[in-house]
């Protein structure tokens, strides 16, 4: 399985990146998330990326690049991998053709999930994260049961820095900008698969299985 999740900030990405990768056996790969642990570990890449993600920008297309290109070298030979939050832009989008093609390792589908601006607003207002083992909570609509602290390990829920009102409303207008092109590069190469990703997290993964053809 090698697949891309595509959609905008709030959409479900994360979630259903992990699950599928879980159910099929493959590695995820999320460039948001590679990004926090460098921020966190205060690297020359995460003090750089922090500038443009606290202010809800893209980090530039070279550095997310060469990221992206160590990550798939490191896992030449695996079984397949679910790409998510990369690419953003038509210039990521062509790097990826590029070192795909070299390792002569296509895409198998690129699934856009879909869901209203009201409610991407909703839910990355209402998210909150474990800054240790990365798991997503809702406090409305999935609360964690241990309350302010996360289910899996007990950490303190966070709220995203780039989570927060102002900087939800930016990343909401750089994913129309820059990243919705991609809609119509991966549909004339005929891999777009648009799926709805309102409903149960369950429901929603069903969705693009069955999209994907391994029902
Ligand atoms: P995410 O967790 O995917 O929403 O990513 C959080 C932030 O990391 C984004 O708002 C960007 O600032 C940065 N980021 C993640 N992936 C990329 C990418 N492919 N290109 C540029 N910036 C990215």
């Amino acid at each position: 399985m090698r697949i891309v999740l595509l959609g905008a900030p709030g959409v479900g990405k994360g979630t259903q990146a992990q699950r599928l990768a879980q159910r099929a056996g493959v590695v995820r790969i999320s460039t948001g998330d590679l990004l926090r642990e460098a921020v966190r570990q205060q690297t020359p890449l995460g003090m750089e990326a922090k500038r443009y993600m606290d202010q809800g920008a893209l980090v530039p297309d070279s550095v997310m690049i060469g990221l992206v290109r160590e990550q798939l070298a490191a896992r030449r030979g695996v079984s397949g991998y679910v790409l998510d939050g990369f690419p953003r832009t038509i210039a990521q989008a062509d790097a990826l053709n590029q070192l795909l093609e070299e390792a002569r390792e296509p895409l198998e589908a690129v699934i856009n999930l879909e869901v209203k601006e009201e409610e991407l607003i909703r839910r990355l207002s209402g998210r909150r994260t474990c800054p240790k083992c990365q798991r997503v909570y809702h406090v409305d609509s999935a609360p964690s049961a241990k309350g302010l602290q996360c289910e899996a390990c007990g950490t303190g829920l966070v709220q995203r820095d780039d989570d927060r009102p102002d900087t939800v409303k930016n990343r909401l207008s750089v994913y129309r900008d820059q990243t919705r092109p991609l809609l119509d590069y991966y549909l004339e190469r005929g891999l777009l698969r648009g799926v709805e990703g309102v409903g149960p997290v369950e429901t929603v993964t069903e969705r693009i299985v069955q999209q994907l053809g391994r029902s």
